[in-house]
């Protein structure tokens, strides 16, 4: 089926080469069908219950409603030749009593679904956000990351019920089917094979442009992004005053538009030639209905029927094609439902390394921090980020690192937060490797502040709170947390003090100036109380000069037990280090105190002179 669906429609780009389908036989299409049905079974045991019963009796009720039909009108003939309406009058009843039964399983059986529905979104958008957060730093920087998860998020948290759905949905018509076979087999075997035959066709077209559309839908899973993206940029505070000012709107809007309208054109182009497929194959099942009509009531004319059995096998004949469309088209839905679980699983499946049991303790403890002929390149990148890097920090000492825009400070950073691996060389903590180390003591051990920090849309305290979560909600650590990082002014100044609530998404939203945002980041660090190695990545580049020298000279106070190493571009931050690391396009060139660097009169005393000549 792959390779005819895919020369049924014309690829745009030709660059981009579409999908090939992963379930290409029949019994592929049960592969999730079990995984969904599993995953409505435990998302709740008493709904899947109820939906099992109320769907056997909704297949059971229209056969009897078919007999019970054929009854009324023997009853009605059998009546008027005996002038006593009576039989014909129960009959009556006995179907209302039918009908209405059918109403009310009808009923709860989309109770039952709209429940389900409920949960089981609930539950597939929280097992992909639970994946996001066990994925590495690398995945979010693949793109082809993030095409599976905004494809898993799209579509396939409906995917599981609507499986289920059209499983159960099935196995109702087949019920419906074989009860109508049978009233059928006294007639004609013929019939019962004609009413199977001529819903083949339909199923057919059905399937095959059920995978067209998934391979669509797949392959423009880039494009989707981009608008997304796109929707984002246009209707998000972060952005609107560079949109503004750049006058940006109009050209986002016209890129959004012509997404939209080439997804358009294919979309409608599927659109109608599969309505139009399905149309001329639907015609030929209306052909073989017709035929049948033709035949029973001939039958019936030449006396080998009875008026009841007629009437009985033209609703048979009738609900019973119905359903043979109806069960044909779900199992054509069944295998698009697979294919959109398919990438579900996609995602779900995604590998992640789960860390072994790590050490929470180094075999040198006091050791401090050593990077050792530590190279590093970005997952896709050729061009090294580090080149054979080598420190030794020891406790209570201050590192700073120096060098240009991409020298490799952040890296550094990221390194030594075991966000990344080294490509080659290893970094130690305590004398042990920090991929030795167990996850959460490394983690306590560490507390780091980049450069481009969360703003959360929280309340002031939790923003300082988030530095460790084991007081989030701990007033008494947020406020120590908050002198320690000079915060305390500025949070005092607001109207509800730690209890404001920041940005503008919420109701009393404050928004806060960008130095004043870091004061908050910095105050993070401190909720840090047992790191012993803090790391700030141009956490006070906002903030006025004075400021930041008064704010360095407190972090040096409070934290003269811990190992510190900082970013700046300021070297009245800088030179209050006790050592400093100069990178150049990820290389150490330079190491020692302000005092040497000085002396030894190369790149660092070039650019210290540059910015105090500036500042004069
Ligand atoms: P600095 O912090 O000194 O400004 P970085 O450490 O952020 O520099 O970057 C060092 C180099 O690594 C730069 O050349 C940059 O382009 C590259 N780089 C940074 N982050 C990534 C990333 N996530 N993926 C690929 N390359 C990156």
């Amino acid at each position: 089926m792959a390779s005819g669906a895919k020369s049924l429609w014309m690829m745009p780009h030709s660059s981009k080469p579409a999908p090939s389908l992963k379930l290409s036989s029949f019994r592929d299409l049960f592969v999730f069908t079990r995984r969904a049905f599993g995953l409505v079974w435990t998302t709740s045991r008493p709904l899947a219950y109820a939906f099992c019963f109320f769907t056997l009796l909704a297949g059971c009720l229209p056969g009897v409603l078919a007999f019970v039909g054929k009854l009324l009108v023997d009853g009605v003939v059998t009546a008027q030749l005996q002038h006593n309406p009576d039989p014909a009058m129960k009959y009556v009843l006995l179907e209302a009593a039918a009908v209405m039964a059918l109403a009310l399983v009808q009923r709860a059986i989309s109770v039952v679904q709209a429940l389900l529905r409920a949960q089981l979104g609930y539950r597939v958008n929280e097992m992909i956000l639970a994946k996001a957060l066990s994925l590495d730093l690398r995945h979010f920087e693949d793109s082809e990351f993030y095409d599976k998860l905004s494809q898993a998020r799209r579509q396939a948290s409906m995917r599981p019920l609507s499986l289920v759905n059209r499983t159960f949905d099935v196995l109702q018509q087949m019920i419906i089917l074989l009860t109508y076979g049978t009233l059928l087999w006294a007639f004609s075997p013929w019939a019962v094979l004609l009413l199977v035959l001529a819903g083949l066709p339909t199923f057919w077209v059905e399937a095959r442009f059920s995978s067209e559309a998934f391979q669509l839908f797949n392959w423009r899973s880039p494009e989707t992004r981009r608008q997304m993206y796109l929707e984002h940029l246009i209707a998000n505070d972060d952005y609107a005053k560079e949109i503004k000012l750049f006058g940006l709107g109009p050209l986002f809007l016209e890129r959004y538009r012509n997404i939209f309208h080439e997804a358009y054109g294919l979309d409608r182009r599927l659109a109608l030639r599969r309505a139009a497929w399905t149309y001329l194959w639907g015609m030929l099942g209306t052909c073989a209905l017709y035929g049948a009509y033709l035949w029973i009531v001939k039958a019936t004319v030449e006396g080998h029927l009875s008026l009841g059995e007629m009437t009985m096998y033209l609703v048979v004949f009738k609900q019973g094609q119905q359903a043979v469309t109806s069960s044909l088209a779900s199992i054509g839905g069944m295998y698009e439902d697979n294919l959109y679980l398919s990438n579900l699983y996609d995602f779900l499946e995604i590998p992640v390394e789960t860390p072994g049991e790590g050490a929470s303790q180094g075999p040198e403890p006091g050791q401090g921090l050593r990077f050792e002929a530590v190279s590093f390149a970005y997952p896709g990148s050729q061009e090294p980020a580090l080149r054979e890097v080598s420190f030794h920090l020891r406790p209570g000492q201050k590192l700073a690192l120096v060098g240009e825009n991409g020298s490799g400070k952040t890296t550094i950073v990221k390194l030594l937060s075991r966000l990344y691996r080294p490509t080659s060389g290893a970094i130690f903590l305590d004398g042990l490797d920090l991929q030795q180390w167990d996850e959460v003591a490394l983690r306590r051990r560490i507390g780091v502040i980049f450069q481009d920090f969360v703003r959360y849309q929280f309340i002031v305290g939790e923003n300082i709170g988030v530095g460790d979560v084991s007081g989030l909600d701990d007033e008494a650590r947020w406020k120590d947390a908050a002198e320690k990082g000079q915060a305390q002014e500025v949070i005092e100044g607001l109207p509800q003090g730690y209890n404001t609530q920041l940005g503008r998404w919420f109701k009393g939203g404050r928004e806060l100036s960008g130095g004043q945002w870091q004061k908050v980041a910095l105050s993070r660090a401190f909720m840090r109380q047992g790191a012993d190695l803090l790391v700030l990545d141009e956490p006070t580049s906002a903030v006025d000069p004075k400021a930041e020298v008064q704010i360095f000279e407190h972090f040096r106070d409070v934290t003269q037990n811990q190992m510190a190493i900082l970013i700046s571009h300021r070297f009245s931050t800088v030179r209050m280090a006790d050592e400093i690391l100069v990178l150049d396009k990820g290389k150490v060139t330079e190491f020692g105190s302000h005092e040497q660097l000085l002396e030894l009169d190369g790149h660092y005393s070039h650019l210290f002179r540059l910015q105090a000549a500036g500042y004069r």
